[in-house]
């Protein structure tokens, strides 16, 4: 999927000119014994991925002494990493998507979904033509045929409700709503679907990059996007967001609900003293030295959610029950769903236009991500390497 997606990104990006997806090779580091890390070696030599091993030596000539490991660990290279600029690479989707013949409603908050066949109530003031809803007899398109609700339930299809009372209809519809995806599903099918993903707060930390080393971290001079494979899981990325500043953050956060988040206040990475940040700046130190301005924590941090699934793995499906294939559901993405946004999409139109049989033509990639797969078994897919997925806040 990684590498249909990378393909994905380019064409999007050479049809509408932008450039929001920016190369660099990525550096995977951790203990020599540690089963993520091993998992990743094994899943590049299965799909013939090219990629090196390095141990502390190697690693110090490789990036001309900017990353240091310690003696037992070892480095992964592979030519798959990189950095999107993600503000640019949503406008562009919405752009292509206006180009296509898509309608944005920016700020319409759904709160509503229901299958028409399956008991939907419309409105007595409420027409529908040809699809379109006609609300108080002002037309919002020019249609040709007039139906009545009586007609529309036997067409079928979904009728979605925002917050200010305006309808949509569609054959199929899609639900994406991130960190809000269970409390919806749970709201719209009223408490029969829960779905087991988890919103958690978490904070992004951008540190300052020492006068005079600043080009050292740039894509241009070589430095990579990286991971460490150690408890917490640490990340980053190379200086491009901001200027001077690096990446440098932890994988995970604390639970919450994304309506009454705290916005970082309560996140122990945000507390100076915490365990988590005293670690993310050991690890700084060590692994950059003193080119990175460590001591005095980061410079810049943000807060965000992630939505989180058992087993880290994504939830892409039909949401069954009353909805059948009628709606669609993706969420769950883990923390690391960005990279694969133009391959889920591409799966997601799939199975809204063909249903089942799209289903099976995905059926490789789908059968890691089906909601039955919680079904039993409330930890989902088995993994040989757990402890990625952990979540840090449970230290
Ligand atoms: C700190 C951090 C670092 C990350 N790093 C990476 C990374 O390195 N690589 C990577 O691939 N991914 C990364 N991700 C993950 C990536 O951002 C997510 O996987 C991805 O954005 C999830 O997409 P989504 O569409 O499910 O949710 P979102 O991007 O959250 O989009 C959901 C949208 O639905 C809207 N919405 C919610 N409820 C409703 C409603 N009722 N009606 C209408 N709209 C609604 C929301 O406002 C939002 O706009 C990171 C995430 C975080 C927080």
């Amino acid at each position: 999927m990684v590498i249909e997606s990378k393909k994905l990104w380019r064409e999007a990006e050479s049809e509408i000119g932008y450039n929001v997806y920016f190369e660099t090779e990525q550096l995977d580091v951790g203990p020599l014994d540690n089963s993520s890390l091993l998992a990743l070696i094994a899943n590049c030599e299965k799909h013939s991925i090219n990629h090196e091993i390095l141990d502390r030596h190697e690693v110090r000539r490789r990036f001309s002494g900017t990353v240091e490991i310690p003696e037992d660990w070892v480095a992964v290279v592979t030519e798959l990493g990189g950095v999107l600029k993600p503000t640019k690479a949503v406008a562009m989707f919405q752009a292509l998507a206006i180009k296509y013949g898509a309608v944005l409603k920016d700020k319409t908050e759904i709160v509503d979904v229901e299958t028409v066949n399956h008991g939907a109530v419309l409105k007595d003031e409420t027409r529908i033509v040809d699809g379109e809803i006609v609300k108080h007899g002002v037309v919002l398109k020019d249609k040709t045929e007039t139906v009545d609700a009586e007609t529309v339930k036997h067409r079928g299809g979904v009728l979605v409700t925002s917050r200010l009372g305006e309808k949509f209809w569609g054959k199929k519809c899609v639900v994406t709503a991130g960190s809000w995806v269970s409390k919806l599903v749970q709201k719209v099918s009223n408490g029969r679907m829960n779905l087991p993903i988890q919103p958690v707060e978490t904070t992004l930390c951008y540190w300052k990059i020492k006068d005079g080393y600043e080009l050292d971290f740039t894509i241009g001079a070589g430095f990579p996007s990286f991971a460490s494979y150690d408890h917490p899981y640490i990340y980053g990325t190379p200086a491009l967001e901001f200027p001077d500043l690096i990446k440098v953050a932890v994988h995970g956060g604390q639970e919450c609900d994304p309506d009454t988040r705290t916005w970082g206040a309560a996140a122990p990475i945000n507390k100076g003293t915490s365990m988590l940040m005293r670690y993310l700046k050991e690890w700084i130190k060590s692994t950059f030295g003193d080119r990175i301005d460590w001591e005095d924590g980061p410079v810049m941090s943000q807060s965000c959610l992630y939505s989180m699934t058992p087993d880290g793995d994504f939830v892409i499906d039909f949401l069954g029950g009353d909805f059948n294939e009628d709606v669609v559901v993706a969420g769950g993405f883990s923390g690391h769903g960005f990279k694969m946004a133009p391959v889920v999409g591409r799966i997601l139109v799939d199975l809204a236009l063909g249903g089942k049989a799209a289903a099976a033509v995905w059926d490789e990639e789908l059968k890691h991500f089906k909601l039955n797969r919680f079904e039993g078994n409330p930890r989902g897919n088995v993994k040989g390497f757990e402890d990625q997925v952990r979540i840090s806040s449970r230290l």
